[in-house]
């Protein structure tokens, strides 16, 4: 399978183009209102239920999805096309990213009817915020290792062991909970399940992990005996690593993963038009947007692939290994052409992005899945391990 070459644009159509112009449109009326205050890694620290209510009212949430269970039934590109301006813009798209991105696709897949019906509308009305529990204290790369235990009560499941680094579980409605319910009769990726479980839930401790800008976005949660109806089990027992391995082309590949800093880059392209000519600038910049059309190019390419019924787990894994350093290097480059001292506090836009992109840089090649364990995944794909 390969990624498909053509420039990116010429893949988005007529109907890609006037939607573009909307959401546009709707993000500068935010603006102008005050609605929102534009900032790197918006899908991470930009935190918003009224923002992300008024995506869902407006149907860009769950776009693909279909329509009997809330969605639009458009095409890939054309969410493709409303999330690249929703980051382009720094918007606080955080509330919603995890259950639109992947919780809602895993319950269409994998969900019973009544799950459908009751779990994914909310989702893209932009009212039920999700959380995924995968990584624990000592499980982060080998994921299949989990030791969060369920076991059988009557009626259901009760979850024991603790999860870290829960983006939005503090304000999550819904958790999705990677355990092991048998032991796989000695195979480490068979005997794991994937249960929802409804917050606030008895038996949960959540408590915050304070990023290094002392922002509260993840937490440390610890199941002590948390119970589960077998109704909120997806996709039945034993199918928990089917359906975590079956998420990771869409949490991968997106333009998340490549555009947490661009509102950084954006600000720099406005200093060095303000200033006089500076060949050290043009060349440092040109290279940096050169680097993001072409990851833009083949993230579109990745979203085709979708769109075909593919399941594009290498091609995802290479645009997140590049797209995750291209982020850290606009932090960079930032610091090192423009004399500035990046602070969180400053009125001065530029300080401003570049402190929270440089703040933010150690998780982009961290989260989702180091860029270390993509490469093997990518040589892997090529036959050469
Ligand atoms: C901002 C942020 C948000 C996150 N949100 C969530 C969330 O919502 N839910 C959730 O479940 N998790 C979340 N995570 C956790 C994230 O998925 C893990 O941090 C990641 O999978 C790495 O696991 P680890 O931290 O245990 O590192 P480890 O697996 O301990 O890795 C440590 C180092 O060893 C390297 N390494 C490990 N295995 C190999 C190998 N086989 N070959 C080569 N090198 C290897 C890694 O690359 C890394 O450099 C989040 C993380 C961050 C930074």
């Amino acid at each position: 399978m390969k990624i498909p070459c053509a420039p990116a644009d010429d893949r988005l159509d007529a109907t890609c183009k006037a939607l573009r112009a909307q959401v546009r449109e709707f993000l500068r009326n935010e603006l102008s209102i005050g609605g929102f205050a534009p900032q790197c890694d918006s899908w991470l620290r930009g935190f918003d239920r009224a923002f992300t209510r008024k995506l869902g009212a407006r149907g860009w949430l769950g776009m693909t999805w279909p329509r009997r269970y809330g969605g639009q039934e458009r095409s890939q590109r054309e969410r493709y096309v409303v999330i690249e301006e929703l980051l382009a813009a720094g918007a606080p798209v955080a509330g919603h990213w995890v259950a639109e991105r992947q919780v809602g696709p895993s319950i269409l897949r994998h969900g019973t009817e009544e799950q459908k019906q009751g779990l994914v509308p909310p989702i893209a009305r932009g009212e039920s915020i999700f959380g995924a529990c995968y990584s624990e204290p000592d499980v982060g790369s080998d994921l299949a290792s989990v030791k969060a235990r369920a076991v059988r009560i009557d009626g259901g499941w009760k979850i024991t062991g603790t999860k870290v680094w829960t983006s939005q579980g503090h304000n999550a409605d819904h958790l999705f909970v990677l355990c092991r319910t048998s032991d796989g009769a000695g195979v480490k990726h068979r005997g794991l399940s994937m249960l929802i479980v409804a917050m606030p839930a008895k038996g949960l401790a959540v408590r915050p992990i304070r990023l290094l800008t002392g922002e509260h976005h993840f937490n440390e949660m610890v199941f002590d005996g948390v119970e589960v109806p077998d109704s909120m089990v997806l996709g039945g027992e034993g199918e928990g690593w089917n359906i975590v391995t079956g998420d990771l082309a869409s949490e991968r590949s997106g333009p998340e993963r490549f555009m947490s800093t661009l509102p950084l880059l954006g600000e720099m392209i406005r200093k060095a038009r303000a200033t006089p000519a500076d060949a050290r600038a043009e060349i440092v910049i040109g290279e940096l947007v050169s680097r993001f059309w072409t990851l833009r190019s083949m993230s579109i390419g990745v979203a085709a692939l979708m769109e075909q019924g593919h399941q594009p787990g290498v091609e995802a894994a290479l645009v997140k290994d590049l797209g995750t350093r291209f982020e850290g290097d606009v932090a960079q480059a930032a610091r090192l052409l423009y004399p500035m001292v990046p602070s969180l506090d400053s009125d001065e836009r530029f300080e401003n992005f570049a402190a929270q992109a440089i703040l933010h840089t150690p998780a982009y090649t961290l989260r989702g899945g180091t860029n270390e364990v993509l490469r093997g995944i990518i040589a892997r794909g090529l036959g050469l391990r």
